[in-house]
């Protein structure tokens, strides 16, 4: 009888051993990627439990993905939806309701740019899309030498540069005072008809802290979101394998999977895996993403507002901070300027570091960078 009991008690401690083993490596990762959200790609890795396996967390990710993508979209209109293509339709002609989510966006972008020096500029519309404009116009231009002439081909772009005169005119439209923001009624109005509203370089890190928010309350307790280099971590790395933290690294800007030389053939900086831990992100603004090179020199999407033109300070800017909205507003804010100038706009935020690289590929760290290394 004793002995049937210790049997029996063994044999529940072995169930009961098994059992926790499992529950302590019982979630499995899953990542999804999105192609068609803000324009770059998009991917969320999150580790579910056997039961959340089957709730479709795919596609209500994409769906809230898509959401967000509306209302941050500045080419269309949307039927029942008031978005940046609607504030910008309306300039200078009525002030536009807006959900809280835009708003908010807005009103952090303005209330910032007196600590980071004007220099990122959501009404720089009327200036970036010049830009784009050009760029596209380049990379036609390009892709249509390109077929003709076969691969390998390494033409000069011919189409003009934007004249002195189309962007000075297009920067006095840029005066952050001409945009009226109305706290009750939660309207946006730019008063300048002229004005355009450019949310580029603050939605994508708004909206991956509000997606970590949103997979939070759908009961989800780990999650890696990227989109399209904006990181944000939500809970802790639950593979079970020892290792609770996620791991990130930057982007070596000089990259070409081509290349032999050592400096270009390593897709990330050497020796810089960043641990991110819970709420932790990551977000980095380079110019080797949109880009044309022309006599060598390199002209991105970040625009300087001082100037007009692609900022030629930096190669790449990387912020890590606990809210990716201000990471990524940052980031852009500090590639326009050297990296003492960035060190000031810093000292106005707590807990956020910085890591540069320079045009010259010089590395440069805020001093507690190095202290977010894993190794
Ligand atoms: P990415 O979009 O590559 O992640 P950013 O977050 O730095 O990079 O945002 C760049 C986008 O922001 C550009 O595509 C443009 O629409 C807009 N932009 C460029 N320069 C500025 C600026 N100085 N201030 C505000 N927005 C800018
Ligand atoms: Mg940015």
């Amino acid at each position: 009888m004793k002995r049937d009991l210790r049997l029996i008690l063994a044999a529940f401690l072995l169930a009961a051993l098994l059992l926790s083993g499992c529950s302590g490596n019982s979630h499995s990762s899953h990542t999804f990627v999105y192609w068609d959200i803000l324009d770059t790609v998009c991917s969320v890795q999150v580790y579910l439990t056997p039961e959340q396996e089957d709730d479709g967390y795919e596609d209500w990710i994409h769906e809230r993905l898509l959401s967000y993508h509306r209302l941050f979209d500045a080419y269309n209109g949307y039927e029942g939806l008031n978005n940046v293509y609607t504030i910008n339709q309306n300039a200078g002609v009525a002030p536009v309701p807006v959900e809280e989510d835009l708003y908010e966006v807005i009103r952090f972008s303005v209330e910032n740019m007196e600590e980071t020096g004007g220099n990122t500029n959501i009404v720089l519309g009327s200036v970036t899309q010049i830009w784009k404009a050009f760029m596209n116009s380049v990379a036609e231009e390009e892709e249509r030498a390109r077929k003709a002439a076969g691969e390998g081909i390494d033409s000069v772009p011919t189409t003009a540069f934007p004249s002195e005169e189309e962007l000075e005119e297009a920067a006095k439209h840029t005066d952050i005072s001409g945009l009226l923001l109305d706290e009750e009624a939660r309207t946006v109005y730019l008063s300048d008809p002229e004005m355009r509203l450019d949310v580029g370089a603050v939605a994508k890190g708004y909206i991956a802290e509000k997606l970590a928010d949103d997979l939070a309350e759908a009961g989800i307790e780990s999650a890696c979101i990227n989109l399209g280099g904006n990181i944000k971590i939500l809970g802790k790395r639950l593979a079970g394998d020892g290792r609770d933290y996620y791991t990130s690294a930057i982007e070596n800007p000089r990259y070409d999977p081509d290349s032999e030389d050592p400096e270009e053939s390593s897709r990330y900086l050497n020796d810089m895996i960043l641990r991110l831990n819970d709420q932790d992100c990551m977000v980095t603004s380079g110019n080797y993403e949109r880009f044309v090179d022309i006599g060598g020199i390199r002209y991105s999407h970040l625009i300087d507002p001082a100037t007009g033109w692609p900022a030629q300070e930096m190669s790449s800017v990387t912020i890590l901070a606990q809210d990716s909205g201000l990471a990524d507003y940052l980031s852009t804010a500090l590639f326009m300027v050297d990296v003492d100038t960035g060190l000031e706009i810093l000292s106005h935020y707590e807990g956020v570091e910085a890591c540069w690289v320079t045009s010259d590929y010089e590395v440069h760290f805020s001093p507690g960078f190095e202290d977010r290394l894993a190794q």
